[in-house]
Formats: C-alpha cells, structure tokens, sequence
C-alpha cells in the first residue's frame, strides 16, 4: 500500500452552545481534513481543527506547509513502514503539529487497513467502551450552574469546569458548582493560563480549607512557567495537571522531573499526532504519572485516532476529555467512533473505521501532486 495523493476538504458542524474559554469563543467546529490515496484504493482519513491561540495552526497553513514540504516527500511511500513515514512527517518542519498530527491520523487509519484490524488492536488492545467528560464553558454562573445541570441529566458524571477569567468570581464559580454537583459529580478544573502561580494557590487553598474536593486543575498558569507549575503542586494537594505546557515528549520529561505536575493532558493537536502521543504516554510510566487524553475543538475524525490511543494505553491514560464531537449538533462522520453523550463507542473495521463522511467540501485547488 503506497501513498499516491494527498487531497484537502472542510468540514463544519455547528455546536449546540457556543464555546467559551478564557482564550476565546467559537461557535462551529471546522476541521481541515487530509485524504490520503493510496495505490491500493485505500483512503486514509486524518483531521485537524485551526487553533491559532493555542498551537499557531490555521487550515491555509497546514495545507500549504503539507503540500510545501511534507507531502513531496510522503509519496511512493510504504504504509507498512509506518515508523519511517512518520519520522518523515515529525521531521521534515519544526512546529506545525496539527498539519502533522491530520497526516500522522491518515496515515494510521491506513496503517489499520492494510492490516485489516482496528487502530486500537494493533496498538496493544483494550476495551471498545470509553466513558469522557464534558466541558462545562466558563460563563456566569446561573448560565455554568444550568449547563451542569443539562449534562448529568445527559448522563455525564464527571464536569470540566472552564475559568480564569476572574479569580474572585471563579472561586465563587467553583464552589458555588460544587455545593450543587460534587456530590454526584467529579469535578476538573481547567484554567486555561488565566491565573498567576500565587493565586492559584490562594484559590486552591481556599477551596481545599472548605472541603471542595477537585478531581484535578489544569494549566493554571501560562504555558512556559514551569515553575509556577512546580510551585503550586508543592503547595497544594489537589493534582495539578500540564495541558498548554505539554506538547513534546521533551517538555514532559522535564515537568516530570522536576515534579512541577502530577498529569499530563495528551492531545494529538500538540503532539502532532499519535508516534508521539504513544512516546507521551510510555514516558509517563515511567514515572508513575498519569495521563488525561483531551482533544482541541475538533471533529470526530481526529477524536477517534485518539480514542483508539486511550483504549490502547488505558494503564497510563486514566482520564478522557474527548467531548468535541459529542458538542456538535450532528456527527457527520459515519462509521467509526461512536460518541454518545458520555459513551465513546470503538468499531472493530480497520484502521479508524470510517466508511463515509457526509457534507465533505473538498479543496480543488489543494491537491497534491498539485
Ligand atoms: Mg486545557
């Protein structure tokens, strides 16, 4: 099985509420979608979402640095040297990790059908159900007290609690959501960089003294500050968790090492997708350390490389934040991953296990060879 082509398309699904962090609102998911041809007639699926505010991605500029620079270099390739393709794809450009991550999906979901089994067999097996999050959008908090209301009524018993924007009214957010919801709920907190190192741990101290029991806070402070991060998981007991810190197997080595977190949040958008995700997570147990797997914004196509990564790695990854599909209005990928409120549903076809993906609107003048 060989690499032929590589085409582009878009993808738009409209969410059901609009999502709001402390870095931004969007209210569609849209992907950038990478096909890869095959000699074989095989078509591998990978998928990517623009993140400008968090990983510098944009859809023009993973095709242009894919048709540029990687893609020359993919064709005539052998699937079945998957390690040497994706040594290709990590190396050929710094940065640039959701253009590779999009390929690296294509290339795996491929991988998978040359293979005949579904991605998650072959990356060591695991169970076909998984159970995620959702994220609960940093608002007011009638707005945050009603949204959580919705997902346990959907089913959803652990909450993702988006803040930073304001520390007094998130220390209101918190506990006024946990006087109502941490009985039947665990309860994440993800700041998003929006506090200083000194007031999370006031905040953390705070909540801790009156008995709020957080399942884990993420990426309290900015994303080079390692040691804020150190500072405060000295400081406090609830888990302290890296997501904007922890992109590259390196930078994970180094929060490990220095104990400055006790989690790290995978995500493909920053790994730039799964050879990488994969050293994450085996570099994780070596110090003992657990991982959550989360995605970005981002449709179901990339969402299921991942599930596939955590059902495959379920010693490291104990945690799932895999919610973006499940936020859009419809799914409009078939076969595959089924997202079902909190159920995550794993296909036995091979590779990723998409058969068909409707509303596709293909990129003409994106193709390559151009
Ligand atoms: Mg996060």
């Amino acid at each position: 099985m060989k690499i032929k082509a590589i085409r582009f398309a878009k993808l738009k699904v409209p969410l059901v509420t609009p999502f709001k962090t402390a870095l931004r609102e969007v209210s569609f998911i849209e992907d950038l979608v990478v096909l890869i041809e095959t000699d074989c007639g095989q078509l591998g699926y990978g998928s990517a979402a623009a993140t400008p505010v968090i990983t510098g991605d944009t859809h023009q500029g993973m095709i242009s640095v894919i048709n540029q620079f990687i893609a020359p270099k993919l064709i005539d390739m052998e699937i079945a040297n998957l390690n040497q393709v994706c040594h290709i794809i990590q190396s050929t450009v710094v940065g640039n990790n959701s253009a590779k991550a999009a390929l690296e999906l294509a290339v795996y979901d491929l991988w998978g059908k040359l293979y005949q089994a579904p991605l998650y067999k072959l990356l060591g097996g695991g169970s076909k159900a998984l159970r995620t999050d959702i994220t609960i959008s940093v608002d007011g908090i009638d707005k945050m007290l009603a949204d959580c209301e919705l997902a346990v009524q959907q089913g959803f018993d652990i909450l993702k609690v988006k803040i930073g924007n304001d520390l007094q009214q998130d220390i209101a957010r918190i506990n006024a959501i946990y006087q109502s919801f941490g009985q039947q709920t665990q309860i994440r907190l993800d700041v998003n960089q929006g506090w200083s190192a000194k007031q999370t741990v006031f905040a953390l101290q705070q909540l801790e003294s009156k008995n709020v029991q957080l399942e884990l806070v993420e990426q309290p402070v900015k994303s080079d500050d390692f040691k804020g991060l150190k500072y405060i998981t000295e400081r406090v007991n609830t888990p302290i968790m890296a997501d904007e810190s922890a992109f590259s197997p390196q930078q994970v080595i180094q929060l490990l090492e220095h104990n400055a977190v006790d989690i790290i949040n995978i995500k493909v958008m920053k790994t730039g997708g799964l050879s990488r995700a994969i050293e994450i997570a085996n570099i994780t147990a070596q110090y003992q350390a657990q991982c959550m797997i989360g995605c970005m914004l981002e449709g179901s196509i990339a969402v299921a490389g991942a599930a596939h990564l955590a059902s495959a790695k379920a010693q490291q990854i104990t945690k799932i934040d895999l919610d973006g599909p499940a936020l859009g209005q419809y799914d409009p990928v078939q076969g595959g991953v089924e997202f079902k409120g909190p159920e995550i549903t794993l296909g036995d076809a091979p590779g990723l296990g998409i058969t068909d993906i409707n509303g596709l609107q293909h990129i003409t003048n994106g193709i390559w060879p151009l």
